[in-house]
Order: structure tokens, then C-alpha cells, then sequence
């Protein structure tokens, strides 16, 4: 016999416990499901410990650099990995925790703990129980990708999640892939205080960005002493007693890297491949994520999935903003789009970089008129103070509408400011706006309008 319910929530990443709560506040008798932590990725492996981790990284670094600002700190600077991961733990904490009594004391709403797996279209069966829903909402997530790498069935390397387990120095930390995950760990055990290396088949760093933003990138993390080898075209594991050999160019022969442990950071796949979804008859794309439409609807009418498994964003933030587009359409009759919305994140090294809509490339592919200015953080007098000048900060305009059609802003609090510019894009208003905004002195914030005084053709 299958317990009853309005609705099945299966996942509680960034979407699932936010609806499923609100589901049950209507009055509905909801059920969400959860196989392992409380809060998925971004509480217990992503965003919030890796940003914890960011934080003791960046107060080593400011420690090291001390006496450029006047202060004597007598001695070098040391740093405790298990007070670094303790106190990780305690922040993760806080949010799992707290999810998991959010969840557990909501009126109407019932938490399994276990897997979950269609049985059909409105039955999911947890270990022994049955449960059925004339609505099911699928909030899986996704996992660190596991390429078919040689070398790999050694075991001997790290992802995201196995790193949170660390609390000791790796002596030599090799970091496969350099784009967002393995750039932010590879400055923050730089900064812990190991070697690292950085081993990129492409020809250059977080290739989704404009090669300015590639080059800056790899400018400040060479600065702190990262090795970064690009163009390792047929990378190879071994293990060597307690080291791990990473083959990092099998073009021009015999060029390894040794170090105590290697970081896997080259991607994620979406968790759909162990739900029975084609019991339920639900459609996943080539790559495995489950498509749905504009409204976050699967192919199958009563099924809807949202967050990091549709592949139509691969954020907290755009997990988040699923479940507000279902829940405007589900209970306000408000008819939200996913296509309204606009491409935001940031990259969390040290300074961070704040990206907004299209990059320059995209740009220059659509082959519309448009405008750009560009600006070193060295001309920003807020950074200048704080001794932080690295990096630029780019806009890109429509000649025609003048609307802002992207930025990208690499350097201190950039991961803030861009929200300058976004908010203005959404309003869908002429950079004009901005440009004669009055601005608070001395920020960052307030050379936005500055640049847009200064945008040339984009030649
Ligand atoms: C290292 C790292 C750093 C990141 N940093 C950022 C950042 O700074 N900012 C940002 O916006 N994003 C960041 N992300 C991405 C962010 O973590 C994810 O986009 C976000 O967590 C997606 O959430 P979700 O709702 O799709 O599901 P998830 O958070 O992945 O949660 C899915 C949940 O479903 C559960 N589940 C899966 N299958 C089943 C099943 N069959 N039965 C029951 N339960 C199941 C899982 O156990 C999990 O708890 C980072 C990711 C990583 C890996």
C-alpha cells in the first residue's frame, strides 16, 4: 500500500526544501526525500564550505602581507588545517542542521531519509515504502564527473567532495582542471601553505571566459606561486608509493608532474542515472540531464525538475530561482520563465570575478553593434587604498538600445559589484541610468558609472 501524497519533493538541494515547505504551508500533505546530507552540494561539499575555506585562506594571505600595510607580526605564518576544518564544519553545520530541523518540524511535510526511485508516474519507492503524488518535483543535483582518465581505478585522487575531508597540508597538491572548482581550491591550499599545481587540457584557464579574463586569471594565481601547465591534451594518473604522478603531456612525451595528491575538478554530471526515470517515462537529453521546458515541466505533465538535473543552470542561485518560477506558476498563477532570467555567478579566488549576461566573444559572435569600456583595477582608487589592484573590469552596451549586454569584473568586491549592473539589465533600462547615478565615494562600485562615460566601438 503507497502512503498518499499531494506531493513528492525527491532531493533537498537548493530548490526542493524551499517548495516543499511552501507546498505544505498551502495546506498540501507534501513528502521530500533526502539519501544523504541535508542541503545537497552547496551546503555540505560547494558553496558554503568552499567559501569558508576561501575566507582562511584569504586571512593567511592578508597575514603574510602584513608588513607592506605597517604591521609587525613577529615569526612566519603557520596555519592549523584542523582548526581550518573545523571551523568549515561548524559553518556546514549551521545550515545542515538547521535545514534538517526546518524540514523536520514543518506542519504537512514528511521527510524520508533514504533513495528514491520511480516505480511510475506518480509512485516513488524508498527502501520499503511506497509513496504516491499527483505531483512529483525531482531536486537530485549532480556530483564531481569521473572521466575515463588512465590511472584513475588507482583511487588515488580527490574530488570536491573527499576534499572537505582534509585537515592536513598536502605537500604538493595537483589540481586537474582549471576552471571555477579547481581554481578556488588550488589558491586556497596555495595559500594553506602547499605547492600546487594546476594541470588544464585546454589551452587556457576557465575557457568559458573572454581570453583577457583567461590571461588576468592566470597572471594572479602565477603571482602566488601556483605552476599551471596547459594543453595536457592526454592526462594520466599513476600512483608512486605515497606520491600520485600526473602525466601532463603525452604529445611531446615523458613530462610528468609528482605530487602527494591529485584533485579532480573537470566537471559535474547530473545524479539521474540511478532514479528508474524510465519507469516514470521521463526524458533526460544526451548528457543526461532531464529536460524540461521554459516552466521547469519534464515531458511527463504531473513531473517537474529543478535545479543542478535539468542542466539549465548549474548554481545555487539558479536551483533557487527554479523553485521560485515553479512556485510563482504552481500557486500565484504568475507565469515565470527560466528564459527571464540572466546569466550571473562569480569565481571565488582571490580577487573574485563578477560576471553578468553575455562575455565579449558572445558578443562579438552576434555580430551586433556595440559599445566597451574597459578598466584596471589599478584606476580604482578603492583598491589602490586597500593595496588590491589586481585585475580589470570590462562592460559591453548595444549601440542601439543601449542597453548593458554583459560585464565581466575581475577585483576586490567585484563578486558585489556586479550586482550594480545586473539589477540595471533586469530593469531592461539604458546604461544611462547608472551612468548619472550618484555613487557612494571611495567604493568600487562608484567607477561603474565612470566607465560607462568612457565606452569606445567594439572594433
Ligand atoms: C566545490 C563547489 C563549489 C561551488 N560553489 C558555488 C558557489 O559559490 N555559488 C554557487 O552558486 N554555486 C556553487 N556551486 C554549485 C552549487 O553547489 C550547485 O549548483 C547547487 O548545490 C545545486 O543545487 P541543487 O538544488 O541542484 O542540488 P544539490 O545541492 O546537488 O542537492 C541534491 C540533493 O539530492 C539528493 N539526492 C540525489 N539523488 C537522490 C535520490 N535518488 N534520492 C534521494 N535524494 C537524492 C542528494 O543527496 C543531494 O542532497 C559549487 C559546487 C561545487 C561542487
Amino acid at each position: 500500500m503507497a502512503t498518499t501524497y499531494d506531493a513528492i519533493i525527491i532531493g533537498t538541494g537548493q530548490a526542493g526544501p524551499s517548495l516543499a515547505v511552501q507546498l505544505a504551508s498551502t495546506g498540501m500533505k507534501v513528502a521530500i526525500i533526502e539519501r544523504k546530507r541535508f542541503g545537497g552540494t552547496c551546503v555540505n561539499t560547494g558553496c558554503i564550505p568552499t567559501k569558508t575555506l576561501v575566507a582562511s585562506a584569504r586571512a593567511a594571505h592578508v597575514a603574510r602581507h602584513a608588513a607592506e600595510y605597517g604591521l609587525v607580526i613577529s615569526g612566519s605564518i603557520a596555519v592549523d588545517m584542523k582548526i581550518v576544518k573545523e571551523r568549515k564544519d561548524a559553518v556546514v553545520r549551521l545550515s545542515n542542521e538547521g535545514l534538517e530541523k526546518w524540514l523536520k518540524n514543518t506542519e504537512n511535510l514528511t521527510v524520508y531519509e533514504g533513495h528514491a526511485r520511480f516505480e511510475d508516474v506518480h509512485r516513488v519507492r524508498v527502501g520499503d515504502e511506497l509513496l504516491e503524488a499527483d505531483k512529483i518535483f525531482i531536486n537530485v543535483g549532480g556530483r564531481a564527473s569521473t572521466p575515463p582518465l588512465r590511472g584513475l581505478d588507482q583511487g588515488s585522487y580527490l574530488n570536491n567532495s573527499t576534499m572537505m575531508d582534509v585537515n592536513f597540508l598536502p605537500e604538493h597538491l595537483i589540481v586537474i582542471g582549471g576552471s571555477y572548482v579547481g581554481l578556488e581550491f588550488a589558491q586556497m591550499y596555495r595559500r594553506f601553505g602547499s605547492e600546487v599545481t594546476i594541470v588544464e587540457m585546454g589551452p587556457r584557464l576557465i575557457r568559458r571566459e573572454d581570453e583577457d579574463i583567461s590571461e588576468a586569471i592566470k597572471q594572479i594565481l602565477e603571482n602566488e606561486g601556483i605552476n599551471i601547465r596547459l594543453g595536457a591534451e592526454c592526462i594520466a594518473l599513476e600512483k608512486r608509493g605515497d606520491k600520485v604522478a600526473v602525466n601532463v603531456d603525452c604529445v611531446s612525451g615523458d613530462k610528468t608532474v609528482i605530487g602527494s595528491h591529485a584533485l579532480l575538478a573537470v566537471g559535474r554530471v547530473p545524479n539521474t542515472a540511478d532514479l528508474n526515470l524510465e519507469k516514470a517515462g521521463i526524458e533526460l537529453d544526451e548528457r543526461g540531464y532531464i529536460r524540461v521546458d521554459d516552466q521547469l515541466r519534464t515531458n511527463v505533465p504531473s513531473i517537474y525538475a529543478l535545479g543542478d538535473c535539468n542542466g539549465r543552470g548549474a548554481f545555487t542561485h539558479t536551483s533557487y530561482n527554479d523553485y521560485e518560477i515553479l512556485a510563482a506558476n504552481l500557486l500565484d498563477g504568475d507565469q515565470r520563465r527560466v528564459s527571464d532570467r540572466i546569466t550571473a555567478y562569480a569565481l571565488y579566488i582571490d580577487p573574485p570575478l563578477g560576471r553578468a549576461g553575455m562575455t565579449e566573444t558572445e558578443v562579438r559572435k552576434s555580430g551586433r553593434k556595440a559599445l566597451i569600456a574597459k578598466r584596471p583595477m589599478a584606476r580604482v582608487g578603492r583598491a589602490v587604498e586597500k593595496g588590491e589592484t589586481q585585475g580589470f573590469m570590462k562592460i559591453l552596451v548595444d549601440a542601439g538600445t543601449k542597453e548593458i549586454l554583459g560585464a565581466a569584473l575581475l577585483g576586490i568586491e567585484c563578486d558585489e559589484v556586479i550586482h550594480s549592473i545586473l539589477d540595471v539589465m533586469y530593469a531592461k533600462a539604458p546604461y544611462a541610468v547608472i551612468q548619472r547615478a550618484m555613487h557612494i565615494h571611495p567604493t568600487v562600485t562608484e567607477l561603474i558609472p565612470t566607465m560607462l562615460g568612457e565606452l569606445k566601438p567594439l572594433e
